[in-house]
């Protein structure tokens, strides 16, 4: 990617340095959770994404990690590769979306991208670096650990800027969700439907998601030969079939198959036509 050429966001927050990030506000509000992966950790990973919200709001209260708002040592643990990927893929999406809404009749607020170490936080309860890269709508914020680009590079061979660059686009993708009220839509069908069908409602939507992240790349100006390859690649590596190996059934995949993941990002690459994304029903 020719990530020199992308706008530096000023919506970007670096916790990496901090510790304990405000775990003693405990509790918090409940919101839908939609990470970009399953699970680093199984089973019990699955059934909380599966469940779709964030249920880790429990560690906070001032347990064994104290409170006080966390301790800020000051040291970024961020590389400034990718740093200049995180600000660079969110400013870059920033000016694609805003002429997108604008286009639209509509206007485009951003979201903001905070990148922690460990646990954080958020607006939908503790943050923790198992959980994966999320958007929390609560507070209208994408959570990620850096380490999770070494991760993809490592464990789910997907190296390259691009391959983190759909990454931290699948997120803003939700947050597109959250203003069109795709998001709020979702979450009152899930109430209604049981885990299959609530499962399959978010398989749309995070499909929908992935297509969104090539609708961006497809109007960034950015790409180089080879970094559609590298997406491509990424999403087939976190397609639910190939992350959980078959030992889960289809029923509970939460994010779509490999093939379903690369069709949808294709799907938004070739067209750069959120209405091509019709994949949350
Ligand atoms: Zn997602």
């Amino acid at each position: 990617m020719r990530l020199g050429d992308a706008p530096e966001s000023s919506n970007f927050e670096d916790r990496t340095g901090q510790s304990g990030g405000g775990m003693s506000l405990g509790g918090g509000a409940m919101g839908l959770i939609f990470s970009l992966v399953a699970s680093r950790f199984g089973i019990v990973g699955i059934i909380i994404l599966a469940l779709g919200y964030c249920a880790l709001t429990s560690l906070g209260g001032g347990g064994i990690l104290g409170g006080g708002g966390g301790s800020s040592s000051g040291e970024s643990k961020l590389t400034p590769e990718q740093r200049q990927v995180l600000t660079g893929v969110l400013g870059s999406t920033e000016q694609v979306w805003s002429q997108i809404f604008q286009q639209a009749g509509a206007r485009y607020t951003p979201t903001k991208l905070i990148a922690y170490t460990d646990y954080n936080q958020s607006g939908c309860g503790a943050a923790q670096a198992a959980m994966g890269p999320f958007y929390c709508p609560t507070d209208q914020s994408i959570y990620i650990d850096p380490n999770f680009f070494h991760e993809l590079s490592r464990r789910f061979q997907a190296p390259g800027d691009f391959a983190q660059a759909y990454v931290v686009a699948h997120e803003v993708g939700h947050h597109i969700q959250n203003l069109e009220g795709t998001l709020d839509k979702a979450q009152s069908a899930q109430a209604r439907a049981g885990t299959v069908g609530g499962n399959q409602i978010q398989v749309g939507v995070e499909l929908q998601a992935d297509c969104y992240a090539g609708v961006w790349a497809n109007r960034s100006g950015l790409l180089e030969a080879g970094d559609i390859e590298e997406g491509m690649r990424a999403a087939e590596a976190i397609g639910d079939d190939m992350l959980t190996k078959g030992q889960v059934s289809p029923d509970n995949f939460t994010h779509g198959t490999s093939e379903q993941r690369m069709n949808a990002l294709r799907t938004g690459l070739q067209s750069g036509q959120p209405s091509a994304c019709n994949f949350a029903g």
